[in-house]
């Protein structure tokens, strides 16, 4: 897999038909040609396509492949691929590799059992997969030896409508760059032509040991633990985060970020997270197209690699009951073709019109739509880190600092900031070197945070594409720059009308800024009387995609119609009562097969001892204390058996909305009244007959 003396800058992208490739293997015309559609989006010439295809398929055969696939992105939120060989036959009855422009253009997968939401009903139900130029193709390999050509591709239906992430991801780019240009050309700016948005997400995982997992079945079927009583330790000494990292973990994170660099993947932060057993990878950013794509290849190799080391890697947002979740940090910006970043505040930020305006769109954006955003990270797993318990609350706000805040509020109050200049950290130690102080301090408790030049999502959870998220922060964003643009184009003094523009936008919207702790139970109440959602589950929170207020928005920037809309509602609102279903069978079969046999084979061992002593004459007090409760609890544990299958009957009889009502009010919590149970039984029955591994077990062997 890779040797000792690695050289990373050999091996980084050495999978990748990036543009050092291309410049290489193409003629200069084509080449150029190419560029035109990659950097300015114009259309592709079929000859050009030709070429590129022929050139692509030489260095993949050079590289070992045999095969190609349009990889593409599915409403399942994961990645989808079907295999096509070069070869074609001649007429000798021996066969030669190609690999045509059409081919890499084009493909007709039909892939007719991806969820579609009902948008291929109507139609012929063929699926077509279109080449994502702007996102480099690859080659995948595994440890068979088989390598495949990976290229980008958008999927959608026969007329056109997206049945993808990456579909709406790539309008609501060109949605948010339209806009920005607007405004930064009414501002002055006329050399910049695109806007690109860039994200850079930092990804939690757990790992678990291979053979543990493979005992339970909850891990399994469901990525998380149904069961499980608290291990004696948990998180609570915070040695882990942080930690020096054990040599199996490394050793596996090592291989993960060679297989990822291989893939062109910027790989680069690693380290141990809050929870025993939990990780975190982050890359450097890249366009939200590219980083979307790398996000989903991320997920997927951390999985992939896993199991070469014999462990296990988990994507749930809540593997656990009792220690942290998993999520994904968002990082987002916008910057110019020419490579401004439009939310860099400079020097003295209280000067920057342009800064300051997009601060304003976010503010604006962000409050008037907080509903949509926290739709976006809405999944099944992602209710056990939003609005939970063990969680922090699901209310949408914003970070920015106390520097930026204050700068922000004088200014829509009409006061003057003066300059503070640079201040610095006296650590105390005059060796030390002096730390500049930073004017956007951190907040780990905010959900939408602003960190110095770009704003932190940090709702979306761990398993979940990006994809989603950042089509609604991109959209809402264009739409905010849209109005401002509109504004500015007509104004007779620019910079007054910049002015006016974010007094206004904070006057409104100020309610949506929050410096305080985000986990504080008084947020909540504060967060109330201030008007903002708190919207506690995902069937309630999708319904935002289809309020009216969203179907306009996204209808109107080109994003996704209202029928692409309403689709992905359906999907995702199934999929939250699919989700469901999975856990309370799974949850009904360990409970029959696994956890009721072992109590009551202990039951009766404990009935036998209670015969046996007194019969030779002792008090068996002990045995009989502890038989009681074991009955008490088996009682009690199957009558709450008897109605989550009730329940879970009465679900699986509905549709639509109803039926994910049903599974998160009547199953969900049948489920967890069940685990109660169970878990003190776990806690009394002996361990070598307790039938899977305990918390104990999967957090701490690795
Ligand atoms: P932290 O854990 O302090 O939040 P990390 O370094 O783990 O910071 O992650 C920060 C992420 O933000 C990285 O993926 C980084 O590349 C990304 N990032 C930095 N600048 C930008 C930017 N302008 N736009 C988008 N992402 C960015
Ligand atoms: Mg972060």
């Amino acid at each position: 897999m890779f040797n000792d003396n690695l050289d990373v800058t050999e091996v980084f992208a050495s999978n990748v038909f990036n543009d050092k490739i291309m410049k290489e293997r193409l003629p200069k015309d084509t080449y150029r040609s190419l560029k035109k559609t990659t950097d300015f989006g114009e259309p592709l010439q079929p000859e050009v396509a030709n070429v590129v295809a022929n050139a692509m398929k030489d260095w993949a055969i050079e590289k070992g492949a045999t095969h190609y696939t349009h990889w593409f992105q599915p409403l399942t939120g994961s990645t989808a691929e079907k295999h096509d060989s070069f070869i074609s036959p001649t007429t000798d009855g021996s066969v030669i590799m190609e690999f045509s422009g059409k081919q890499l253009i084009q493909g007709e997968p039909d892939a007719s059992s991806f969820p579609s939401g009902g948008l291929r009903a109507t139609f012929e139900a063929r699926g077509y997969t279109a080449w994502d130029a702007t996102s480099h193709a690859f080659l995948k390999e595994d440890s068979g030896g088989n390598v495949t050509l990976c290229i980008p591709t958008a999927f959608c239906s026969y007329n056109g409508e997206a049945l993808d992430k990456k579909t709406p991801l790539l309008r609501s780019m060109n949605a948010v760059s339209t806009q920005a240009i607007r405004v930064l050309r009414a501002l002055g700016d006329s050399t910049a032509t695109r806007v690109v948005s860039s994200v850079g997400p930092e990804q939690e995982y757990f790992l678990v040991d291979k053979e543990l997992y493979a005992e339970r079945l909850d891990l399994i079927t469901t990525g998380r633990t149904l069961f499980g009583a608290p291990s004696p330790k948990g998180q609570e000494m915070d040695d882990h985060y942080f930690g020096a990292i054990k040599d199996r973990v490394s050793e596996y994170m090592k291989d993960l970020d060679v297989e990822l660099w291989k893939m062109g993947i910027t790989s680069k932060t690693k380290h141990n997270e809050v929870a025993p057993g939990q990780f975190e990878m982050a890359p450097i950013y890249a366009t939200a197209n590219i980083g979307t794509d790398h996000n989903q290849l991320v997920m997927e190799t951390m999985k992939k690699v896993a199991l070469r080391h014999d462990l296990v890697c988990l994507l749930h947002e809540k593997p656990y009951a009792g220690i942290n979740g998993s999520g994904k940090h968002n990082n987002w910006s916008l910057g110019t073709n020419e490579g401004q970043n439009l939310l860099d505040p400079g020097n003295t930020p209280q000067e920057n019109q342009l800064f300051l305006l997009m601060l304003a769109a976010l503010v604006k954006s962000v409050d008037t739509h907080a509903d949509i955003l926290r739709a976006s990270a809405a999944n099944s797993g992602n209710d056990h880190r939003l609005g939970a318990n063990e969680a922090p609350p699901a209310i949408v706000s914003i970070f920015m600092g106390s520097e930026i805040t204050e700068i922000i509020t004088k200014l829509a109050r009409g006061e003057k900031h003066g300059d503070r200049g640079n201040s610095f950290v006296n650590i105390g130690v005059d060796y030390l070197p002096p730390l500049p102080k930073d004017n956007t301090d951190r907040n780990r408790t905010s959900p939408f945070a602003f960190t110095g030049n770009k704003f932190e999502f940090r709702m979306i959870g761990s398993s979940a594409s990006i994809a989603g998220p950042n089509v609604v922060l991109n959209t809402i964003v264009a739409e905010a720059l849209d109005e401002i643009a509109n504004r500015l184009e007509s104004a007779s003094d620019v910079n007054a009308e910049s002015a006016a523009i974010i007094k206004e936008y904070i006057n409104k919207h100020e309610r949506i800024i929050f410096n305080g702790d985000g986990y504080a139970p008084d947020w909540v109440v504060e967060a109330e009387k201030r008007g903002l959602p708190n919207i506690k589950s995902t069937v309630e929170a999708l319904k935002s995609f289809i309020s009216p207020e969203s179907l306009d928005l996204f209808a109107k920037y080109n994003v996704l119609s209202k029928k692409e809309m309403q689709s992905r509602y359906e999907v995702y609102t199934e999929q939250y009562s699919m989700q469901i279903n999975i856990e309370a069978v799974t949850a009904l079969q360990m409970v029959k097969r696994q956890y009721l046999p072992a109590a009551v084979l202990y039951s009766s061992e404990l009935a036998e001892s209670i015969d046996r002593v007194k019969k030779a004459g002792a008090s068996a007090a002990y045995q009989e204390k502890l038989l009681d409760k074991v009955s008490s609890l088996l009682n009690s544990a199957s009558t709450k058996l008897e109605r989550l299958e009730a329940n879970t009957a009465k679900a699986q009889g509905l549709e639509g909305t109803a039926q994910a009502e049903s599974y998160r009010d009547e199953v969900f919590t049948a489920m967890n009244a069940l685990r109660e149970d169970i878990d003190a039984l776990e806690e009394i029955v002996p361990a070598d007959i307790w039938p899977v591994p305990s918390y104990c077990d999967l957090l701490f062997q690795l």
